[in-house]
């Protein structure tokens, strides 16, 4: 028998002979493949059956409203809210049996605490199904066992995220304690705490069983009319082309029949890939091996919490009077080409790999040095890009749904993603803000590059358990869409962040470039060396104020001039006879204005939700000269969006544009055009040097936009400030952006232009009240929520996508809404922190940072029962960071009166 201790790992064999093992239950978890060996393992009960039984278990129906495909646990989820929500003729095709992937073999591990207030209630709502909800559906017991949770802090920055933790989840009930190193041996008398600087106890975390879960998952959906057909792999994906060229799902094909049918979801696991390709869509996880061995029994484990010790990067998992012991690997090994035949299997483990988690585990629990193991479980499972999730609808096909990429959290994960994904199918778009996880946040680009799949994932990964820190950006996947500016801007020592494939500024320091990806030296890959970006990050690992903060950049774009390149936005052109109608359809603000004007707008979802806000200029018609003007013969509109978010920009428009049939088209000059942001007291006096147009008020007023020369070159410019200043935004051919930008900078110099990246414009731009989309503005806030209802057109009698469900809201009165708050300390926050109304938690900040030039701390978040709280507020009202609550001073918003340093701050209540 192998033993974890390192001597008995020398000394033992590394287990027991497999055929002895595998004899003893009377049931075969496994089907022996070119790639598997029989383990094991830890169950005494999977949905498999060695029944010989080929062939569907059911007759496939001809049509159904929906098919999921993948009988794991995130389709037995999805199907069985999809019937919950009322579609009851949906189908579940499964290649063998339900949990024959990897679902047989997880851990089921259930933490409750994550640093997203999303996936706080995703996580809950996953807690609620397996723990009460299907037991008094079905009656049958999910196999769910509340044994609790334990986080380890080995140092204090770890506490300081569990308190962040802590904080948050008292905002939606979930009771957890930060122990100290005494409490927690008292809670856990077989753990070593000498080296602990305190933990996390959640006592209402627990284990999922897999069978269990989606056994009643299938028998309550079935009982509500679904249909679930077992052996019975997916060959074909039919997508036709509708009348306006929309690609779109028709039909499912199996060697058993085929199944008309307009909407499809991938829950293919690791095999979401291949069934990917069948439609012509990119999903862009990858596989690897994820391992735990279980232990023979360990006197005194019983009914103790799961533990994930984070700084080891190791989880110990209670599996009745055993440990599980599994951890995430700096090494850990591809499956590179995924085979179809795995039903029930796994892999041998690779000791040489798993043995770097073993010092930890002992340390951790010392009995684990002279405790056998009994067996190995080590699977495929998918990982992503970002390690989230990827849902929703694909942007290459309509109709083809994708509920795959968990990155070892799909238990956990599957209720409240089954949940959203259903909501997302039958209406439209899911309830709660599930951008994080939304195919759509990754630009179409790169989702098919296998060097930035590749780095991407094994970084997230090898980071899983790493300290969630405010400010990080990844090492791996760099470099992949570069601006005009790049190369200038990295002279000057712009440290680049990266956002949706492109390095956009963040701030400026010096000698920052950034490095082939060295995957941290595992698979014997040299380690980058006196890497100085990969240094400038690790000062930024904290929780207190960066040390790169941006006061310089900030204070000189309130009392000077400041130069933001801001190239990486997304810039489209809506033309087409429908254009008029479609803008009126899809902008909150009224765009008919005079062609020239430019105004800021949000575009909604039909619940009201804000799905983007964004800049929308009207056109003059004249003659075509691309990129700046394109053809322009009736109504055309120029959008700009932030562009992080420009695929889910594109496809949303494209979506709304296909579901109402308008004969539009729009084209996307994001790669042809950069963007210089000049702003500042000083801008007009500094780009009046430059250019050939009357920069006055009269001559150039605020929201409207020309064509003009900037350095004898043709650029369009609008009067537009995301930072509360006097400003322009220059929108330049990429051939011209190096040598506007070095006119700019030449001029400003005597007014000390400095350049400024995006932590500026974070501080900057909560100074002055704006909003950042996704942040403290997203698709679960109605614009009206968000203090932004000046950008919708109420008063006109335009209807608009979203309206009616403003006009509700209006009629019955707001029930949370945003607040802004303002801390005289100088206190980093940076969101999450819990908001409370007389001791009681009524939100938490969404967004916070510091306010230079008004020297406060500037949180904003959002009230829940806001009829009950909004007069208790003021003068009962405290934020939490950490332990400490601090009384801020409170405000519907902040405005900014006037401009420059001296610019006065008036409170809006
Ligand atoms: C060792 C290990 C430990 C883990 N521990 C945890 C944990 O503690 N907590 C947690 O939350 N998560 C954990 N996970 C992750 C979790 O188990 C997975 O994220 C989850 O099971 C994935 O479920 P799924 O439905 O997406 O995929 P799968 O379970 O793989 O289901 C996909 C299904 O699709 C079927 N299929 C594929 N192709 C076709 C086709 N062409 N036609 C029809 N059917 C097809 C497959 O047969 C399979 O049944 C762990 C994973 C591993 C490997």
């Amino acid at each position: 028998m192998a033993i974890l201790g390192r001597a008995g790992w020398r000394v033992a064999g590394f287990w027991r002979p497999l055929g002895a093992v595998c004899c003893t239950s009377p049931r075969c978890y496994s089907v022996p493949s070119e790639h598997t060996t029989e383990k094991s393992v830890p169950y005494t009960k999977t949905l498999k059956q060695d029944d010989g039984l080929r062939g569907p278990t059911k007759a496939l129906p001809s049509s159904a409203d929906v098919v999921v495909i993948g009988g794991g646990s995130l389709g037995c989820q999805t199907l069985y809210h999809l019937c919950k929500m009322g579609l009851t003729n949906v189908v579940l095709l499964e290649r063998d049996r339900l949990t024959a992937g990897t679902t047989w073999h997880t851990a089921g591990l259930l933490w409750q605490l994550r640093p997203s207030d999303t996936e706080v209630e995703l996580l809950a709502h996953t807690r609620h199904v397996v723990s009460s909800e299907l037991q008094a559906e079905t009656g049958l017991d999910t196999g769910w066992i509340q044994n609790g949770g334990l986080f380890i802090a080995s140092n204090k920055q770890r506490l300081d995220e569990y308190k962040r933790l802590m904080s948050l989840g008292k905002v939606y009930g979930i009771e957890s304690y930060v122990l100290s190193p005494a409490e927690t041996k008292e809670l856990y008398p077989l753990m070593n705490v000498r080296d602990l600087y305190g933990t996390l106890y959640v006592p209402k975390d627990g284990t999922m069983d897999p069978a269990g879960t989606c056994a009643t998952l299938s028998r309550a959906a079935t009982a509500r009319g679904a249909t679930v057909v077992e052996n019975c792999p997916v060959t074909g994906i039919q997508v036709n082309p509708d009348h306006m060229g929309v690609r779109r799902v028709r039909a499912v094909e199996t060697a058993f029949g085929t199944i008309q049918t307009p909407c499809v979801v991938n829950c293919a696991g690791v095999w979401a890939t291949k069934l990917g390709e069948l439609a012509g869509v990119n999903v862009p996880l990858l596989a690897m091996h994820h391992a735990y061995v279980v232990t023979e029994r360990i006197e005194g484990i019983q009914n103790m919490p799961n533990v994930r010790d984070h700084d080891a990067s190791v989880y110990l998992r209670l599996q009745g009077d055993a440990l599980s012991v599994g951890g995430y690997e700096q090494n850990p090994i591809f499956w590179d080409v995924v085979s179809d035949k795995f039903a029930f299997s796994l892999f041998d483990l690779d000791w040489d790999i798993f043995m770097q988690h073993i010092d930890g585990a002992i340390n951790r629990v010392p009995a684990l040095e002279k405790t056998g193991i009994k067996s190995t479980v080590c699977g495929p499972e998918s990982f992503t890009a970002d390690h989230k999730p990827l849902l929703g609808e694909a942007p290459e096909v309509r109709g083809f749904y994708l509920g795959c990429g968990f990155n070892s959290a799909g238990m956990m994960l599957g209720g409240g993603c089954g949940k959203e994904l259903a909501h997302w199918i039958i209406h439209g778009r899911p309830e709660k803000d599930m951008y994080g996880y939304d195919i759509r946040r990754f630009h179409h680009s790169i989702t098919n590059n296998s060097r930035w799949l590749r780095e991407r994932s094994h970084e997230s990964y090898a980071k899983n358990y790493s300290v969630v820190f405010p400010f990080d950006e990844p090492l791996a996947g760099r470099n992949m869409r570069k601006d005009p500016l790049y190369q200038v801007l990295q002279e000057q020592g712009c440290v680049f962040q990266e956002r949706h494939g492109w390095e956009r500024p963040g701030w400026f320091n010096t000698d920052t470039s950034v490095l082939d990806y060295d995957y941290y030296g595992a698979y014997e890959i040299t380690k980058n060396k006196d890497y100085k970006y990969n240094e400038l990050l690790g000062k930024e690992y904290t929780f207190d104020f960066p040390p790169h903060h941006g006061t310089a950049s900030c204070l000189a774009c309130r009392c000077s001039v400041a130069g933001f390149n801001m190239s990486y936005f997304g810039k489209f052109y809506l033309m087409g006879p429908d254009a008029k109608k479609a803008a009126d359809w899809l902008f909150t603000a009224d765009i008919n204005k005079a062609p020239g004007s430019t105004v800021y707008s949000c575009m909604l979802n039909r619940r009201g939700g804000t799905e983007s806000d964004l800049t929308v200029s009207r056109l003059q018609a004249g003659p075509t000269h691309l990129p700046l003007t394109p053809e322009c013969n009736g109504d055309t509109y120029y959008l700009a969006v932030g562009g992080a978010v420009a695929q889910h920009n594109w496809s949303h428009i494209q979506t709304v544009l296909q579901d109402q049939g308008f004969d539009c088209t729009m084209a996307d000059h994001s790669e042809d055009m950069g963007m210089i942001s000049i702003q500042g007291p000083r801008s007009r006096e500094l780009l009046q040097e430059i250019v050939d147009a009357d920069l006055s008020n009269e001559a150039f007023p605020f929201s409207t936009h020309k064509i003009i020369t900037a350095a004898g070159h043709k650029v369009r410019a609008m009067r537009l400030s995301f930072v509360g200043e006097l400003g322009w935004e220059l929108h330049i051919p990429k051939e011209s952006c190096v040598p506007v930008y070095q006119a700019v900078m030449s001029a400003g110099a005597k007014y000390g232009v400095r350049n400024a990246g995006y932590r500026a414009i974070d501080s900057l731009s909560i100074e002055k009240g704006y909003r950042h989309w996704h942040a403290d503005l997203r698709p679960d806030d109605t614009p009206l929520e968000a203090g932004l209802a000046f950008t919708c057109k109420m008063k006109t009698s335009i209807p608009f996508l979203g309206r009616e469900a403003l006009e509700s809201q209006k009629a019955m009165g707001l029930h949370r809404r945003i607040v802004c708050f303002t801390i005289d300390e100088r206190v980093p926050m940076f969101g999450l922190e819990a908001i409370y109304c007389n001791g009681v938690p009524v939100g938490h900040l969404r967004r916070a940072e510091f306010g230079y030039a008004i020297d406060k701390t500037i949180g904003y978040g959002y009230i829940r029962n806001w009829p009950l709280y909004w007069k208790r507020l003021s003068g009962e009202s405290s934020v939490e960071k950490g332990e400490q609550r601090y009384s801020p001073c409170l405000c519907s918003s902040l405005v900014l009166v006037g401009s420059g340093c001296t610019a006065v701050y008036s409170v809006i209540q």
